[in-house]
């Protein structure tokens, strides 16, 4: 069985540092914050080119605590991409916000910025571009956007840490950018993690108090917060991961090339990089009309695959309320009719994709 994803591959080839992480901090007995987090803190931030980046227990914490930094609640409307995972839409309700969904670029999966004006109003306070399946959103035209309505950006780039629009990393262009460390990320715990990081010193240290309780002093509430820390010990497990993201992500590119080499001939639709992006395939995504035929066929070859996402954000029960519907957003729409994820993780050996290319190219000569 060729999985999706292998999490234990990627363990094994580096457990003595793993492990030797891990024990240092059950011996250090900081379990909440303390250095292993402010360690890991810096680390991100340096390695994204921002000021500041705080450590949070999840990628959806992540985005609730960006959204209610920049006081957006009640009454209010941010514009989100047609086609996500559905936390991007569930945060902005949860803050008690209305979610305005704008339709995708049919082969980028990328918010189009050519419909977000039309999406404007006067209730309008932030654009959540999400980097999908690890490809940039086009920011340039979207902080232009944003400047010219007075609009907040929140990047959503929980699958896209490491990617870069025109050299630049993602998630370091907007007033914040959110991070999940949840296992399967190109940066993944061992249990749930995140993070948002920011230049403004204020909006950095809102965030810090949010994610305590809203605590500036210890025990004394300014406002109402949560406890959404990470854990010390997967700030330890990251901060030994950190270094070897480009690498991952190097090899990710690498075989996702090889599979665009072989399936792109079978006439199976494959990801496009545009050439702002430098894409770290999160995901690696194929497009066929036959999509559950195929799903079906790999199951049976032994190959897994997987459907990101089913059901577009506009068509969930908790958005009903809006009055979307079909027909609302077509290049969403058919992308989750169309769109498949095959095996892809750094440790993905050859032999293991070639296994996947074979059981795909005799899908397509049936
Ligand atoms: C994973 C993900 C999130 C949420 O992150 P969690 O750490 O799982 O809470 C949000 N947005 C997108 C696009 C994601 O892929």
């Amino acid at each position: 069985m060729i999985s999706l994803v292998d999490l234990t591959a990627q363990y094994h080839s580096i457990k003595n540092e793993i492990d030797a992480a891990v024990s240092s901090t059950l011996e250090s007995g900081h379990f909440i914050l303390g250095p292993q987090v402010a360690k890991f803190e810096e680390s991100v931030a340096s390695y994204l080119g921002v000021k500041h980046a705080i450590g949070l227990a999840s990628g959806t914490d992540a985005l609730v605590i960006a959204l209610r930094a920049l006081n957006i609640g009640e009454g209010d409307e941010v514009i989100i991409p047609a086609y996500t995972f559905f936390a991007t839409a569930g945060t902005v309700m949860s803050v008690g916000a209305k979610p305005v969904i704008v339709d995708v670029d049919p082969q980028s999966y990328q918010i189009d910025v050519s419909k977000i004006e039309a999406a404007i109003t006067s209730k309008t306070k932030a654009i959540i571009p999400v980097h999908l399946y690890g490809h940039s959103s086009e920011m340039n035209p979207i902080l232009e956007i944003a400047r010219k309505h007075d609009l907040k950006i929140i990047e959503d780039n929980a699958q896209g840490f490491g990617a870069e629009y025109l050299g630049k990393k993602t998630g370091s262009f907007g007033d914040i950018g959110c991070l999940s460390f949840f296992p399967t990320k190109n940066l993944g715990a061992y249990g749930d993690g995140g993070a948002v990081v920011t230049n403004d010193p204020a909006l950095a240290e809102r965030m810090r108090m949010l994610r305590t309780h809203g605590w500036k002093k210890k025990y004394y509430s300014e406002e109402v917060g949560y406890n959404s820390r990470l854990d010390a010990l997967q700030a330890a497990i990251l901060q030994t991961k950190l270094p070897y993201l480009d690498a991952w992500n190097e090899k990710r590119r690498e075989l996702s090339k090889r599979y665009n080499e072989h399936l792109s001939p079978l006439g199976i639709v494959t990801p496009v990089e545009r050439n702002w992006a430098k894409h770290v395939y999160h995901l690696y995504i194929i497009r066929v009309e036959k999509r559950d035929e195929l799903q079906a066929f790999l199951r049976q070859k032994g190959v897994a695959s997987e459907v990101y996402y089913p059901i577009p954000p506009h068509l969930a029960e908790p958005c009903r309320k809006f009055g979307y519907k079909e027909g609302n957003f077509p290049h969403a729409e058919k992308a989750a009719k169309e769109t498949l994820a095959l095996p892809l993780y750094p440790e993905l050996t050859l032999e293991q994709q070639d296994e996947v290319i074979a059981a795909v190219k005799e899908f397509v000569s049936k």
